[in-house]
């Protein structure tokens, strides 16, 4: 890799957060002039490469450097931020994937085997308008348009409205599926956002696939009665039967692994002076595995009949959110951890708590991996963000050689099965 320059990704980086972020941190939100500014620079960065650059019908911004075969190996980021976000979430994967592009094109003077595509999707973090994912989700055409039609900003601003100031339609933002016509691979490399690394002392990670999500709402019933005319063993006492959930998700969760969190409890009537007639819990559990996903949520469910028996009380789940695990490809797994095992040579699987664009690129069908690299103090969405230089410059490394057996990979795989089926839209 004679000509990557890691260090010039870190000057990069060094550079956009000098021009997009204040004291506070970064302020790259989507559709904003800072975030349209951002972009601008992009375009800077890469202009002087024999590249055609365009944003599609949903805004995401595509810079394409055309190879000998149309099989295209596609390489995402977000240049958008959070308000008051950290100078690496999104936009490390970008500045990474413009130096790949920058050794590519020198390496193979212009016309790499395969097409190589920079993608910058658009809204990941749904800072405006509470809805992640946007742009990669329209192009995998799982974004739900009725929800996204009645979506509202702060100010009172509805998002298609947001959108059209900037020329897209929200009717035609699915279009951008055509994009992934050609797309053969995809690649995202991501701060970890969580302390996993960090806890062993590893700078990079092979990341598996997305955790499914269980979201329920779980209410207990019982009966409201005086706290000093009722004695002990003639309560219906629902709090009771609620908060020993608490602990049995721990109990589950050490069975079955992945996470269980009992986030926010509510009761009625909520008064000092009477038992609990009615306690409401959420109840959120993540895991990587499927089967195992529904295990976490039938032991939940049996416990909760549980205790509603043993106290006398009634129980009801009413089910919030849900998604399935994506997993991503088995191959780009082997080659993300061959491309780590040579460039730092201690390698660690994980899987991802957070959603990430990835997994919405793996939902349309596209052979996906992605790659963490360790975030310091575990911190992320916030301007103490970090994550030490010498680990930049071996994520950049380690990418790019990750690049370099992926367009082998795509440009020895047989067209059929390697090319994705565009034009998927789903209501
Ligand atoms: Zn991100």
């Amino acid at each position: 890799m004679a000509h990557l320059d890691a260090k010039r990704t870190v000057r990069d980086l060094k550079e956009l957060r000098d021009r997009t972020a204040d004291e506070n941190g970064a302020q790259r939100v989507a559709f904003t002039d800072t975030w349209i500014a951002a972009r601008e620079w992009l375009k800077g960065k890469v202009s002087a490469l024999p590249v055609e650059i365009h944003a599609d019908a949903a805004g995401n911004l595509w810079t394409t450097l055309r190879g000998a075969s149309e099989k295209a190996l596609l390489i995402g980021g977000h240049m958008d931020s959070v308000p008051n976000g950290g100078w690496l979430d999104g936009c490390l994967n970008v500045l990474a994937g413009v130096e790949i592009l920058r050794r590519i094109n020198a390496q193979y003077a212009g016309r790499p085997p395969v097409t190589v595509r920079l993608v910058d999707w658009a809204d990941e973090e749904g800072a405006r308008f509470g809805k992640s994912l946007f742009g990669s989700s329209a192009c995998s055409g799982y974004l739900d348009l009725d929800e996204a039609r009645d979506l509202v900003d702060r100010d009172g601003v509805r998002l298609p409205d947001a959108l059209a100031k900037l020329g897209i339609d929200l009717e035609k933002v699915k279009d951008s599926g055509t994009e992934l016509r050609n797309a053969a691979g995809y690649l995202e490399l991501h701060i970890e956002q969580g302390p996993v690394l960090l806890d062993l002392d590893l700078p990079l990670g092979t990341v598996l696939g997305t955790y499914g999500v269980e979201r329920h709402a779980i209410t207990f019933r019982g009966q409201a009665a005086h706290s000093g005319s009722t004695p002990m063993n003639r309560r219906r006492d629902a709090f009771l039967a609620a908060a020993r959930m608490s602990p049995e998700i721990y109990q589950i969760a050490g069975r079955h692994g992945g996470v269980c969190t009992i986030g926010s409890c509510t009761t009625k009537p909520g008064i000092v002076t009477s038992v609990v007639e009615e306690c409401r819990i959420t109840l959120d559990q993540r895991h990587l595995d499927a089967a195992a996903l529904a295990r976490l949520l039938a032991d939940a469910r049996a416990a909760s009949e549980r205790f509603a028996a043993e106290g006398n009380v009634e129980v009801s789940w009413n089910r919030i959110w849900q998604i399935e695990p994506v997993l991503f490809n088995e191959r780009l797994i082997e080659l993300c951890d061959e491309a780590i095992t040579e460039t730092c040579g201690t390698l660690h699987r994980l899987p991802s708590g957070p959603l990430h664009d990835a997994a919405e690129v793996a939902r349309a069908g596209v052979p996906t991996v992605m790659m963490f690299v360790q975030s310091l103090r575990g911190i992320s969405h916030n301007k103490i963000e970090d994550t030490k230089e010498e680990h930049l410059e071996l994520c950049v490394t380690a990418f790019d050689r990750l690049a370099e057996k992926a367009i082998e990979w795509v440009a020895s795989a047989p067209a059929s099965s390697s090319t994705h089926a565009a034009g998927r839209s789903r209501a």
